[in-house]
C-alpha cells in the first residue's frame, strides 16, 4: 500500500520531554502546523520511566525513614511494618497512566497533529512513520526537530542482559532482597538509596572511592560517607566479569573489589553506567549529521545541528546537561526563534541547578570548587563551608544523625557566588530559590543581606562566615 502523504511546517520526532514543549509551543502559540511522532509512551522518558515514577518511589523511601525514625518523637509505630511494593507500584503505574492521557489531551488543545510510530529519514526533508497498525505515512516537513532523548548503557560484562537497567526498576513487581547496583551517577545513587530505605539488602558497586565524581568534592565525599554510615554495602574500586542465572529467580554477580574477587547471589542487578542517544531507528546517517564520539548530535547553542532545517536538543543532543528542565526550556525557546520572531532566543547552558534524591539530597549549581580554582585561579576564589547536625536530628541519638553541609564558592573581589553545593535535608527544594540568586548574578554580600529564616536548615546559607 502507498504511504499516506503528509505535509508540515515542524515536524517534531520524540514525545518527550523536549519534543513535547517544543511542539505545543510552536503550534499553540505561534499557530505553526505541528506534527508529533512518538513510538512508545507520550512524555518519554522523564513521565513514564524517569523523573515522575522515581520521584514517587523516592517519596515512598523517605515516609520509610520517617517512619524509622518517629520513635524518636514519641510515636509507638512498627518500625518492622511491610511495604507492599505490588500496591505501590500499581497506583505509581495508574499515576504515570493519567499523565499520559494528559500529554495527549495537551497536544489535542494546542492542535500539534500526533502520530503514534516509528520516525526514520528518508531524506533531508521527509521521514516516514510507521504506525502500529504497520499504515505508513510519510511526511515532508519545512523544518524538523530530533527530540528522541536516549536509553541506559549496558556494560560489555558476560550475561550483562540478565541485569536490569533503570527501566526494568519500574518494572518489578516484587520488591527485591537482595540488589546489587552498578554505576556512580545520579541513578544508581538515588536507586541504591530507595532501595536501602525501603529495605532491601543493597549492595552499590562504585569504580573508585567516592561516587557522584563529577560534584563538588565535599558531595562526592559526604554522600558517600553517609551511605555507608546507613548501612549500603559500598564496593569500592571494583568490576565485574560475570553475571550468572542460577535458578529461583536468583543471580550470581562475579567481581573485584577492594577486598580482591568475590561473587555475590542477589535477586536483582541492576546497572546504571550511562546512558547513549536513541538513535538506531531513525536512519540518521542519510542526514549526514554530526555526531561526537559518543554519538550525540552535535548542535550549536540555538540547537542547530549542521543540517540547516534539523534541530537537536535534550539528551540525544551534545548539551551535556540530561534533565528535564533542560529539555524542556530548549524546546520552548527553539519555538520562539523558529516561530515567535525571536531571532535571538535561545537556552543558556550555564548555572543550571540540578538535585540528585539521595538519601539525603544533593543540590548543585555553578562551577564545583576545582573547576572555579582552575578557570579563575585560587588566589581569586574564596570558599565558604559548614556542616552541622540539622534540628530534625536534635531528638535523636548520635549514630541516627544524617549530615548537612554546604558550601559557596566565590569568585573575585565581590565574592560573586559562582558555585552553591547543598546535601541534607530539604535541598532540593531549598536550591531552586537559591538558583535565581546565582543566576542573577548574586554576591556574597547578597546573600548575607537577605535576612535568615529560622529555624531552617537554609539560614546557614545567609550566615556563613
Ligand atoms: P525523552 O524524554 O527520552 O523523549 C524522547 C522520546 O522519543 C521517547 O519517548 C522515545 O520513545 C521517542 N523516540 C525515540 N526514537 C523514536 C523514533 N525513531 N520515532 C518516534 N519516537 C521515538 N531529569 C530531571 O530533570 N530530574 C529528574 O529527577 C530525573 N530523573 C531521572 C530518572 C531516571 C531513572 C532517568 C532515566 C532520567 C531522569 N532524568 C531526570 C532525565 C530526564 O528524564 C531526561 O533528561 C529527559 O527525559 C530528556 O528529555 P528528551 O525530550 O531529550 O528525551
Ligand atoms: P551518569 O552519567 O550520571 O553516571 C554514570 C556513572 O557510572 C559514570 O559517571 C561512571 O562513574 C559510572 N560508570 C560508567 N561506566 C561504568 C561501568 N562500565 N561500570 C561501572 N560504573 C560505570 O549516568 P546515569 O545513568 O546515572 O544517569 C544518566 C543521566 O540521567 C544523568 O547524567 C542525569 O543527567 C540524568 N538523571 C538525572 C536525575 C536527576 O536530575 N535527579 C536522576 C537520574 C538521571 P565513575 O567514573 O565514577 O565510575
Amino acid at each position: 500500500m502507498a504511504p499516506i502523504q503528509k505535509e508540515c511546517d515542524y515536524l517534531v520526532i520524540g514525545g518527550g520531554s523536549g519534543g513535547l514543549a517544543s511542539a505545543r509551543r510552536a503550534s499553540g502559540m505561534y499557530g505553526a502546523k505541528v506534527m508529533a511522532i512518538e513510538n512508545k509512551r507520550l512524555g518519554g522518558t522523564c513521565v513514564n520511566v524517569g523523573c515522575v515514577p522515581k520521584k514517587v518511589t523516592w517519596f515512598a523511601a523517605s515516609i520509610a525513614e520517617t517512619i524509622k525514625e518517629a520513635k524518636a518523637y514519641g510515636f509507638s509505630v512498627d518500625e518492622t511494618a511491610p511495604f507492599n511494593w505490588s500496591m505501590f507500584k500499581d497506583k505509581r503505574d495508574a499515576y504515570v497512566k493519567r499523565l499520559n492521557g494528559i500529554y495527549e489531551k495537551n497536544l489535542k488543545n494546542d492542535k500539534v497533529e500526533y502520530l503514534h510510530g516509528t520516525a526514520s529519514f528518508v531524506d533531508l526533508h521527509t521521514v516516514k512513520v510507521a504506525l502500529d497498525d504497520q499504515t505508513e505515512v510519510s511526511i515532508k516537513a519545512k523544518k524538523i526537530l530530533v527530540a528522541v532523548g536516549g536509553y541506559p548503557n549496558l556494560p560489555d560484562v558476560e550475561g550483562a542482559e540478565l541485569g536490569i537497567t533503570s527501566d526494568g526498576f519500574f518494572e518489578l513487581e516484587t520488591q527485591p532482597k537482595k540488589v546489587a547496583v552498578v554505576g556512580a551517577g545520579y541513578i544508581a545513587v538515588e536507586m541504591a538509596g530507595m532501595f536501602h530505605a525501603l529495605g532491601t539488602e543493597t549492595h552499590l558497586f562504585i569504580r573508585h572511592d567516592t561516587f557522584l565524581r563529577t560534584f563538588d568534592p565535599m558531595i562526592q565525599e559526604k554522600v558517600t560517607a553517609e551511605y555507608e554510615r546507613q548501612g549500603i554495602h559500598l564496593h569500592k574500586q571494583s568490576s565485574q566479569s560475570k553475571l550468572e542465572d542460577i535458578g529461583n529467580g536468583q543471580k550470581r554477580l562475579h567481581y573485584k573489589d577492594q577486598n580482591g574477587e568475590g561473587t555475590m547471589d542477589i535477586d536483582t542487578c541492576l546497572w546504571a553506567i550511562g546512558r547513549s542517544p536513541e538513535l538506531e531507528k531513525l536512519n540518521i546517517d542519510i542526514t549526514k549529521i554530526d555526531r561526537n564520539e559518543k554519538h550525540h548530535i552535535k548542535v550549536d547553542k540555538y540547537q542547530n545541528t549542521n543540517v540547516p532545517h534539523i534541530y537537536a536538543l535534550g539528551d540525544v543532543s551534545d548539551s551535556g546537561m540530561e534533565l528535564t528542565p533542560v529539555a524542556i526550556a530548549a524546546g520552548r525557546r527553539l519555538s520562539d526563534r523558529l516561530f515567535g520572531g525571536q531571532t535571538d532566543a535561545h537556552l543558556d547552558y550555564t548555572n543550571i541547578p540540578s538535585v540528585v534524591f539521595a538519601h539525603p539530597e544533593v543540590g548543585s549549581i555553578g562551577l564545583t570548587e576545582p573547576q572555579a580554582r582552575d578557570k579563575f585561579g585560587d588566589e581569586n576564589i574564596k570558599v565558604y563551608t559548614t556542616s552541622f547536625t540539622a534540628m530534625y536530628y536534635s531528638m535523636m541519638e548520635p549514630e541516627d544523625k544524617g549530615p548537612t553541609s554546604y558550601k559557596i564558592v566565590c569568585q573575585g573581589k565581590d565574592e560573586k557566588v559562582v558555585g552553591l553545593h547543598i546535601m541534607g535535608i530539604g535541598s532540593g527544594e531549598m536550591l531552586q530559590g537559591f538558583g535565581v540568586a546565582v543566576k542573577m548574578g548574586a554576591t556574597k554580600a547578597d546573600f548575607d543581606r537577605c535576612v535568615a529564616i529560622h529555624p531552617v536548615s537554609a539560614e546557614e546559607l545567609v550566615t556563613m562566615k
